[in-house]
Order: structure tokens, then sequence, then C-alpha cells
């Protein structure tokens, strides 16, 4: 299969990495799969939260600064990051956010019942029902039913001041399909089916400004291949079809190329394996500080110059 399989991750920056904590793993029910820093910047936490094996697909991350000023919107971005959740579970969720005193909107979204809400630092995300393949793991430490869990993502939404080079990248270069042509102000998108796991909608505005990175922006998404060999294929085409990309970067959990689509997005391509289970059990997953191997020998430093996370703050708060 050296094609896109769906969405792979999101990685987005965040203040304050406790808070950052607290929403993932209380409101959203996601596990702290992975606790380890910026591969480039080590003063910096890379924090992962996902379902419980950090299944491809499932997984979002953060560059949490506790000084980090606020981001703002604009082109060129990532601007709504969409989890799947099971049919039937909209009024489960509107009641938890309720309890819990998150904000959001309900709205009916792709044709299936869907919560708008923002994180803690104003990220966007939605919760939209819908039958998905991407496979994942429940998690048994959260207070939610297997059945309510969050079950990967559905897709991102990414706002641009024009459609036609993005549309053509997704399409020509990438493997998408179009669902829908929608209009000169929307475009709909879907790698293999029109089902959870990988859409894309595009958003046009030609009005907007450049965003500003900062708390709650993303800073780039990446997009799935099954192997190694999917990834060099995946390489050979945006090499060819004129985009700048990365060679293959080795990223412990995963291997990744990155580009920039025309619009200005950060896109990778990341391989499923080898995971999150490389370098810890299943059952530790991030409960202690993993380091590549260049920074094992300034663990200490490191570790001082970052707030400290318990294992007790990996579970979620009744
Ligand atoms: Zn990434």
């Amino acid at each position: 299969m050296k094609k896109i399989t769906g969405i792979h991750h999101v990685t987005a920056f965040a203040g304050d990495p406790i808070a950052n904590l607290r929403f993932y793993v209380d409101v959203l029910g996601q596990r702290l799969v992975k606790r380890t820093v910026n591969f480039d910047d080590p003063t910096t936490y890379h924090l992962y939260y996902a379902d419980r094996l950090g299944s491809p697909g499932s997984t979002i991350t953060f560059f949490p600064h506790p000084q980090a000023r606020p981001a703002q919107a604009g082109h060129g971005e990532v601007s709504r990051t969409i989890y799947n959740i099971p049919v039937g579970t909209t009024g489960a969720w509107a009641a938890r956010l309720d309890r819990l005193g998150v904000k959001y909107v309900r709205d009916e979204d792709w044709n299936a019942p869907t919560i708008k809400l923002m994180d803690h630092d104003g990220m966007r995300l939605a919760l939209r029902e819908g039958e998905t393949r991407v496979r994942t793991e429940a998690w048994d430490a959260t207070d939610m039913a297997a059945s309510e869990q969050i079950r990967g993502f559905d897709g991102i939404e990414i706002t641009l001041r024009s459609r036609d080079a993005t549309m053509k990248t997704l399409v020509d270069v990438m493997g998408f399909g179009v669902v829908d042509d929608g209009d000169e102000h929307r475009v709909r998108l879907a790698v293999e089916h029109d089902e959870p796991g990988g859409r894309v909608e595009l958003v046009i505005d030609p009005t907007l400004s450049r965003p500003r990175w900062g708390a709650g922006g993303v800073h780039h998404v990446a997009f799935r291949v099954a192997d190694d060999e999917a990834l060099e294929a995946m390489r050979d085409r945006v090499a060819s079809a004129g985009l700048g990309v990365t060679d293959v970067i080795d990223r412990n959990y995963f291997h990744s190329i990155y580009f920039r689509e025309p619009g200005g997005t950060l896109f990778e391509i990341a391989t499923d394996g080898p995971g999150f289970c490389v370098d810890e059990s299943e059952a530790e997953l991030g409960t202690s500080l993993r380091l590549p191997s260049q920074y094992e020998p300034m663990r200490a430093e490191i570790e001082r110059g970052l707030i400290g996370i318990s294992r007790e703050m990996l579970l979620p708060r009744r």
C-alpha cells in the first residue's frame, strides 16, 4: 500500500503544559502516551496524547511553552482538528462538557452530529459522530465508557486564501479524492473512502492574513503511510511535483518527511511504525521522560528545566 491512508497526527503549540495535560486527559479522556522533548529544542516538552496505545490516527502532540502568547488565526494552517466519536454519543459528550464547564456548540457537519469546542489555549477542535475504520484501543483508566471514547481523528480543516494549488497537491500528489466540490469557499476531500480518519476540508477566505504561531495554533498535520517503502514512494511524488521536501527523518516513534503545501500549511507524512512502545512498555507509556540518544548525556539538566509531571497527574481527575 504505497499511499496515504489517513491522518497520522496533529502537532500544535500550547501554553502551560499542566493545563494542556489536564484538558486532554480529563476532558477528552486521552492518555499521555509519550513524554519527550522537542528534538530541535530539548528545553521544551513534546507531549503526545492518544488512545491507550498511541495508535496511528489518534495522536495529538504539543510543544507547550508556559509563557507562549496566544496564536492568531490566518491562512495556510490547520484551523480545526476533528475527532471521531461513536454514533449516538453526542448527547453524552455534551453532558460531559457541561459537567466539566467546557463551552461548546452543537452543529451538523459533514452530515453528522458535531460538537465544536476549543481547548484551554483556544485551539479549535470538534467531536464528530461516525463509523470509523481507524483502529484504536479504549483506555480503561478514564471515567468514560469505552463505547463513548474518542476513536482517533475524523479529519482536519485547513484555511486558505485560494483553493486550487492546495487541492491539486492533495489530489494529484497525495491521492485524495474530492467528496464535495462545494464552491469558492469550501471543498471537501477524503483519502480512500469518505469516512472518518482521512477527511480534509478546505475553507477559503481571501481576506485572511498570515497566522501568528502561538499557544492554540497548529504547527503541522501528519498523514499516514504504512511503511518506509510507502514513505519513499510519497517522497518521490512530492519531489517530482516540485515541492521542497526534507529527507526521511527518524522521529524514533515513526519516520517522517515534511513539506509545505502551496497554500502554506506544513505537511508531514509519517510511517505507522515502529510506534510508541519502542522505548517503554505499554503499561509504562508516558510515565517518564524519554530522550533520544543524543540528549541522554544532558538528562539531568533537561529535567531540571522542565515542569515536573508525576504519575498521579497522568490519571484523570474525577
Ligand atoms: Zn509531526
